[in-house]
């Protein structure tokens, strides 16, 4: 079983214009693919990726609904192969309210990327999500930039430390950009929590590494934290998975990784097994 644990999807209508939005603030990163549920499908399916975690940011309060339904619906039509996260934003005037709609939509989980909504993930603003989530729903959060600590490792462990019933995946190893430090200040923190809910992935991540170089940072956090995600329509499935293949790893590492994380994950969050 292959999860592709972070994948994003826009309609067909707009994805060109979304994913070229996400190069920009990339800095002109390249963008693998337009980001529509048909390709992510066609190129994952040809790499041999079984399911994906989809999810879509809101910028702004006013998206969140419309955001949620798109995720709900892409999911219906491929119930097999989708595993939907909502969005969800901080200056949302029903957040309580849109969390127990996410959760009767039949999504799994919550996306959050502060960089481009703008807020610092441990403000007290965004208190009533992780409040509303704890327990229930894992959320995903954007994690590093080397440009602003909005979503800092730091702050990350700050909600950890406040919500210890959440469970956080910070993604690209906890630190996009800043790869070594978000894996120490995890690995520090994991010495005396064992129990942490806490996972990370390797999203956008193992392109800007030596494959020893990131076997030593999920050894930090532990392989049994760490999720793979191409984070589509950033990077190539074939490529990324031909990528993660290259790390020195056990097999049964990389069982763990590719799927099995994700599965246990998503059902200690959920009244029924996810399999
Ligand atoms: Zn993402």
């Amino acid at each position: 079983m292959i999860i592709d644990a972070h994948a994003h999807i826009f309609p067909d209508k707009i994805a060109e214009k979304a994913s070229a939005g996400i190069s920009a603030f990339y800095d002109g990163m390249p963008m693998d693919s337009a980001g529509t549920v048909d390709e992510l499908l066609q190129k994952g399916g040809k790499a041999g990726v079984d399911r994906f975690i989809v999810q879509s940011v809101a910028t702004i309060p006013e998206q969140v609904a419309s955001i949620n339904n798109f995720i709900a619906d892409s999911v219906a039509k491929f119930p097999d192969k989708l595993i939907g996260f909502g969005t969800l934003h901080p200056d949302l005037c029903d957040v309580a309210g849109e969390i127990e709609r996410i959760i009767s939509l039949g999504l799994r989980g919550i996306k959050l990327h502060s960089d481009f909504q703008e807020f610092n993930i441990d403000d007290e603003r965004a208190f009533p999500i992780y409040e509303a989530a704890e327990g229930r729903l894992p959320i995903l959060f954007h994690c590093g930039d080397k440009r602003t600590d909005r979503s800092s490792p730091e702050r990350l462990i700050n909600i950890v430390r406040r919500f210890p019933g959440l469970t956080v995946i910070g993604a690209h190893f906890a630190g996009w950009s800043i790869w070594d430090k978000g894996a120490e200040i995890f690995a520090d923190y994991l010495k005396n929590n064992e129990d942490a809910r806490i996972y990370t992935d390797c999203s956008s991540s193992l392109y800007a590494m030596s494959p020893e170089h990131a076997a030593d940072i999920i050894k930090k956090f532990g392989a049994k934290r760490v999720l793979w995600g191409t984070d589509y329509p950033m990077w190539n499935a074939e490529e990324d998975l031909a990528r993660f293949m290259k790390l020195p790893l056990s097999p049964r590492e990389r069982e763990l990784i590719l799927g099995e994380n994700a599965l246990r994950m998503l059902s200690d969050n959920s009244p029924t097994e996810v399999s």
